[in-house]
C-alpha cells in the first residue's frame, strides 16, 4: 500500500469531471482503492475520492469511524463506491459541519439532503443500491461532488459559514 499526495484546492484536478470506471477488477484500479483506504486512514479522513489523489476516476471511499477531526463520526469499514449515482434524495435538507482533506485549515456549515438513495458498483463488481441518512449520506454527497469537479466551498450558503479549523475547534 502507498500514501497518495493529496491534491489542494487550486490544483486542476479537483475541477474536472472524472470517467467512469469499466473494469473495475482491474489491477490499477484494486491498487488505487487499497492506496485510497491507506490514505484516508493516516489522514484521519471519514472518506476520500480518488481525484484527491490526482486519479480522476467515479471511485470513493467512505470510511466514517471516530477520529480526531471527527470525534462523532459512526464506525463503518472502509467501502469502495465505484460509479456511484444518487437515485432519489428526500428533500429535507440540513445543514452541518464539513472539511476535506483537499482543504486543510478550513470547516463549512453546507447544506445536504438528510436520507439520499443510491447505487454504486462494489470491488466485487456487484451493482448494489442502499439508502443513507445523516453523516454518512452528507459524506456520501461530498465525495460524489468531487467527482463532478466540486468542492463544498462551492455549496455554502454564505462565506460565513465558513470557519477556520483553530475557531471550529474552540467554538463547535
Ligand atoms: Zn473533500
Amino acid at each position: 500500500m502507498t500514501i497518495l499526495d493529496i491534491a489542494e484546492l487550486g490544483n486542476p484536478i479537483l475541477r474536472c469531471q472524472a470517467q467512469s470506471i469499466e473494469k473495475v477488477r482491474e489491477p490499477k484500479i484494486l491498487q488505487l482503492i487499497d492506496d485510497l483506504i491507506a490514505t484516508v486512514e493516516l489522514n484521519n479522513g471519514v472518506g476520500i475520492a480518488a481525484p484527491q489523489v490526482s486519479a480522476s476516476y467515479r471511485l470513493f471511499i467512505v470510511a466514517s469511524r471516530p477520529s480526531i477531526r471527527y470525534p462523532q463520526a459512526p464506525k463503518m469499514n472502509p467501502t469502495a463506491m465505484i460509479n456511484p449515482t444518487i437515485i432519489s434524495r428526500s428533500n429535507e435538507i440540513v445543514k452541518d459541519w464539513e472539511g476535506c482533506l483537499s482543504i486543510p485549515g478550513l470547516r463549512g456549515l453546507v447544506p445536504r439532503d438528510r436520507a439520499i438513495e443510491v447505487e454504486y458498483t462494489t470491488i466485487t463488481g456487484d451493482r448494489v443500491r442502499k439508502i443513507f441518512t445523516d453523516f454518512i449520506a452528507r459524506i456520501f454527497q461530498h465525495e460524489l461532488d468531487h467527482l463532478d469537479g466540486i468542492v463544498f466551498l462551492d455549496r455554502l450558503e454564505s462565506n460565513q459559514d465558513l470557519f477556520t479549523e483553530a475557531e471550529y475547534q474552540k467554538r463547535i
